[in-house]
This record gives structure tokens, sequence and C-alpha cells, in this order.
């Protein structure tokens, strides 16, 4: 079976000390995950190392950045290498986060670079991808994220491309509270698989967890994720709260 991921991604929130009360807190739990699940949080990175302290013992818990540069070293002010993610044993990185593309202009090609330094370093990227509303209102949704798929992953053997997560992000879903429909959700992910069979094969497609990212909240996840092609979820807002977080963990297939 398909890895099933629930990611937090925790963007710019919380302080360090709220961090390690929401960790604790989940952690508490005690939630035993299947071999085919995995907890996924992407901290701040000034909180990587202490998140990575806390879920490292724990099975099928791991910690992701949020980000990293599309350059391996040198005189980059404020930026973080995927080198030096991978020295302090961080095993996810969320890239092309909607955000990411937005406010900080990271365009295909820089994502697809980012990709690559992540892979050279053992780093599982969580592509993100999704298509703004005025796209989704004309219908041109399915060949916007193609286009995103192509330029930024579609280059890759079929052996890198297998160690990627997608993140399917439809953009007025996230942070709006207007979840996409699970029909809407299971659509994108199967054309999304599709066109990765058509490009590598089948297995390929198989192999590769696709999560839904857009409002997935306490109350909506386990419909959302009951979708054969959808794999889990990447989640902002209810992952700061743990009864939330915790209950979208258990809603994992
Ligand atoms: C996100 O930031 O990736 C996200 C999906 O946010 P939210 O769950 O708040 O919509």
């Amino acid at each position: 079976m398909r890895q099933q991921i629930a990611a937090a991604n925790w963007k710019m929130n919380l302080t360090y000390q709220q961090g390690e009360e929401l960790l604790d807190k989940i952690l508490k739990e005690n939630i035993s995950l299947g071999e085919h699940q995995q907890a996924v949080f992407a901290v701040p990175f000034p909180y990587l190392s202490m998140a990575h302290q806390k879920l490292s013992g724990k099975k099928n818990y791991a910690t992701s950045a949020q980000n990293c540069y599309d350059q391996k070293a040198g005189a980059f002010t404020g930026e973080v290498s995927a080198e030096m993610l991978k020295s302090i044993n961080i095993r996810y990185c969320v890239l092309g986060h909607s955000e990411r593309r937005e406010y900080f202009h990271e365009s295909n090609q820089s994502l697809a670079t980012r990709v690559k330094l992540c892979l050279d370093n053992g780093i599982t990227p969580i592509f993100c991808c999704g298509e703004t509303l005025s796209i989704r209102e004309v219908g041109a949704q399915e060949g916007y994220v193609e286009t995103q798929l192509m330029e930024s992953l579609f280059h890759f053997s079929e052996e890198d491309i297998r160690k990627i997560v997608i993140a399917y992000e439809p953009i007025w879903a996230i942070g709006t509270g207007k979840t996409a429909t699970v029909e809407q959700a299971q659509e994108m992910h199967a054309h999304i698989r599709a066109i990765i069979a058509k490009k590598y094969d089948q297995n390929a497609a198989d192999s590769i967890s696709i999560l839904y990212g857009g409002s997935v909240k306490a109350n909506n996840a386990k419909e959302l994720f009951s979708s054969p092609d959808v794999d889990g979820g990447l989640v902002g807002g209810a992952s700061l709260v743990a009864a939330d977080f915790i209950a979208i963990i258990r809603a994992l297939k």
C-alpha cells in the first residue's frame, strides 16, 4: 500500500515553546502508526532540531522543512540549503507551496532545482501544486497542474520520481475554510496519477503518495482521505490545534 501521510504545515506560526507544547500534546496520544502511515511535521527552520529530537524515536513520525533554496551553498544570506537540512537529519521538505510561489516568486524551474537538491541529499520533497480560483472557474485546472508537474518534475528518472510526494493544494481552498469536495479532490488526484502513468508507467503512478491540502479539518479528513487516490493531507490551520491534528492523523487510511 502507498504511504498514507498526515503532514502538518505550521507555516510562520507558534513560538518555540508553543511548538514544543503542541508536539508534546500530540505525542502524548501515542498514536501507533502502521507501516504504511506517516505523520510529518513541517516546522519553521529554528524548530527543526527540536522537532527532530522529539519525533526521531517515534516510529513513522518525521520532521520536515517548509522550503530550501535552489543553490547548493554560498553567499545567499538568509537562505537554507538542502545539504544543511541533511546535516541535521531532516527527511522531508515541502517545496512549491502556493504561498512561496506567490510571495517569493518561486518558479517551476527554480522548484525543479530545489527538488533535485533535496533528492541529491536524500530528502523527500513534498511537492505542492494547485490552481487558483480563476483557473478553476474556466475549467483549466487539469492543464495548469500538469504544466507545474511537467516543468518541475517530469524530467526526473522513474527511480527519482518514485521518491517524491505530491500535494495537490487548490489555492482557493488554502486557509479559506472552503474545502474541495471529495469528488473534486479525487478527480484531480486521479488525473495526476494518470499523467504520471502516461509519462512513466502505472507502477510508478501507483507508488506515489498524493496528498490533498486545502482546509482539511478534523471533521472532513476521514471523508477526504477515503477517496482511492487521496493518500492523506497537507494541513495548515488545523495542524496548529493538537486535538484537531490528532483526529487528522487518526483519519489516515
Ligand atoms: C497549507 O498551508 O498547505 C494548507 C492547506 O492550509 P490550510 O489547511 O489552513 O488550508
